[in-house]
């Protein structure tokens, strides 16, 4: 498992260094109450190394947050009576990231909760979405 970040925020919470509200916790994966929800059962699940985002953190410890995903939104939506739910992860500062300790937001949702995603969408110009999955693929 990676080093702990000294001045990192959920590296201290899973040193027990600040205090969380817990809901689940194994040898990998820590979930708890985000201290600023967005809906009532808005919850983080983070790997306990220090990994700054998505493509820093190993797949064995992205399929140790996988494992449990499901399990912990399903427990979360239920017990706050909602209706369905999103996972949301963000990557550097530019797409939301705040804090830089690889995380996975599940947020419960209602129909006209109101929430949004915040994302604005059009569909493209002719062409574009070939070539810049051209682009993408060639990247693999
Ligand atoms: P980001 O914008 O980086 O995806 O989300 C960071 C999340 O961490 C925010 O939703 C914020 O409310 C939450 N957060 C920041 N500091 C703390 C903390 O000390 N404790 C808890 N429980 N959540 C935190
Ligand atoms: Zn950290």
């Amino acid at each position: 498992m990676a080093e702990r970040d000294p001045d990192c925020v959920f590296c201290k919470i899973v040193a027990g260094e600040l205090p969380c509200v817990k809901i689940y916790e194994d040898d990998h994966v820590l979930a708890f109450m985000d201290i600023n929800p967005t809906s009532v059962g808005h919850m983080l699940v983070i790997p306990k190394g220090h990994y700054d985002g998505l493509l820093s953190t190993p797949v064995a410890e992205l399929k140790s947050v996988a494992s449990v995903l499901p399990k912990l939104a399903a427990a979360a939506v239920k017990a706050v009576d909602a209706e369905g739910f999103n996972v949301l992860q963000s990557n550097s500062p530019c797409a939301g990231q705040v804090v830089m300790h690889a995380h996975f937001h599940i947020v419960p949702r209602r129909t006209g909760d109101g929430i949004g995603l915040g994302f604005r969408q059009a569909p493209p110009r002719e062409d574009d979405l070939e070539k810049t999955a051209q682009a993408i693929r060639s990247e693999l």
